[in-house]
């Protein structure tokens, strides 16, 4: 499958196996819907990953959106550096908490009041949970094909690895959660609007991905949001944008600055902890201020703040404030994204491409002139075998896209012109030996 030298991939992957369950910690990493051995990843610097038998690869991964700064940015590494000797871990409050909800609360226009806790997860559970608590009321709402983390009652009809694996809803997510969230697809108002009629007053607020990344890339349709958030507030419910992948991606200020939505509440993570775990639920400073100790809505965590993690987040997104660089990186992702549709087309493979601030995705559809729109769509017309065979090509010539077409891809302050250039050779010759 590949003329790569992998012997010390498998051999760790063959260990992973008899000690982790499928081998990793999460487990789109485990190559499954492309097949082949995953790569074990010894070191990472700019835009490049290494695996542990010393290939190198262009990566577009960049930890599934965290990195985009590159890895190993000097200025991160360095406040790390300088971070790590004052202590790993307090348990008390610190000023750099104040810095990050500062500058967070500066960057990101909705928020008024920030909590951190340590994943996306953590953050979109907490922020249903808050909703519930502000509303007094039960019910949520989802959408089809988004992926809030692995939370009991968000993971129905939810994206990333369980649409990658076509996985029913989760054993072991007892349907007294789940009974309580509704399920509508993404890009329609009218299935919302049915729901907010069905349930009178019961609804607490609807939870979405402003762009659907975690089924590909699915941007929302014009009027989309706003209209959802409307239907939302005429309803009594909150409008929750879970922000963890577009925040500072979809523009610096997340998917709510480059669509122009006010959301009650929105879920971050990725971005915002630099390549350490971070994740926050903000917003309104009403609403927020439900949450213990300034009010009663329980919510904690041993290691939430985490001076290091705040450190790293504190030195990605200043950085990414420096002017023009966040530009810099979306021009390079449009390059991208535009020349993959290019290539795609001039090679006679019918492709739906995407691209927002520094995040893309694009289909390799089966017919031409299919449109993905939503969850049913992308499931009915993404031609995934296509994909898992580009891939791997991609992979042998060096460059790590998401092992799954239901994933976004990402770029960073590192992918300089010669990179993208390299992809791009790398992607004509793969696509004309599809
Ligand atoms: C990644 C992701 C999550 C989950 O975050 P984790 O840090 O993996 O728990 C939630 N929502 C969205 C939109 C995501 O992309």
């Amino acid at each position: 499958m590949t003329t790569r030298e992998t012997t010390q991939s498998e051999q760790l992957y063959a260990r992973a196996q008899e000690l982790l369950p499928g081998g990793v910690n999460s487990p789109v990493r485990a190559f499954k819907s492309v097949g082949g051995t995953p790569r074990f990843i010894d070191r990472a610097e700019g835009a490049y990953l290494f695996d542990a038998d010393g290939n190198q690869y262009i990566d577009y991964v960049l930890s599934w959106g965290p990195m985009v700064l590159g890895h190993t940015h000097p200025k991160v590494t360095e406040a790390l550096e300088t971070a790590i000797k004052r202590g790993t871990s307090y348990g008390a409050p610190t000023a750099l908490e104040n810095q990050l909800a500062e500058l967070v609360i500066d960057v990101v226009p909705s928020i008024e009041m920030i909590r951190f806790v340590n994943s996306g997860t953590e953050a979109c559970m907490s922020a249903l949970r808050l909703a519930r608590a502000y509303t007094g009321r039960e019910k949520i709402i989802k959408f089809a094909g988004c992926y809030h983390g692995h939370a009991d009652m968000l993971l129905v009809q939810a994206g990333s690895g369980v649409a990658t694996f076509g996985l029913p809803d989760s054993p072991g997510v007892p349907s007294g959660t789940t009974g309580n969230t509704l399920v509508a697809p993404f890009n329609d108002l009218a299935a919302v609007e049915a729901l907010f009629a069905q349930y009178p007053d019961q609804i607490a607020g609807a939870i979405v991905e402003p762009i659907a990344a975690n089924m590909g890339f699915v941007m929302p349709e014009d009027g989309y949001l706003q209209g959802l958030r409307d239907l939302c507030h005429r309803h009594g419910a909150l409008f929750i944008l879970d922000e963890v992948m577009t925040g500072f991606r979809a523009s610096v200020g997340g998917g709510q600055e480059a669509f122009g939505i006010d959301p009650d509440i929105t879920c971050l993570g990725k971005v915002i902890g630099g390549g350490l775990p971070v994740g926050a639920y903000a917003g309104k400073r009403a609403i927020m201020e439900q949450v213990a100790p300034a009010g009663t809505m329980y919510q904690a965590g041993t290691l939430s703040g985490n001076p290091l993690a705040m450190t790293a987040g504190l030195a990605t997104i200043q950085t990414l404030r420096e002017p023009g660089l966040f530009d810099q990186i979306a021009a390079q992702t449009q390059k991208l994204a535009h020349g993959i549709a290019e290539r795609a087309r001039a090679a006679g493979i019918p492709i739906q491409a995407g691209h927002q601030g520094t995040m893309f995705g694009y289909y390799f559809l089966k017919s031409d002139g299919a449109v993905i729109r939503d969850y049913a769509s992308a499931k009915e017309h993404a031609h995934t075998e296509r994909y898992a065979s580009y891939f791997h090509q991609m992979l042998d010539a060096g460059v790590y896209f998401a092992p799954s077409q239901f994933e976004a891809g990402f770029v960073s302050s590192a992918h300089d012109d010669t990179i993208i250039q390299q992809t791009l050779d790398a992607a004509e010759r793969v696509m004309a030996a599809l």
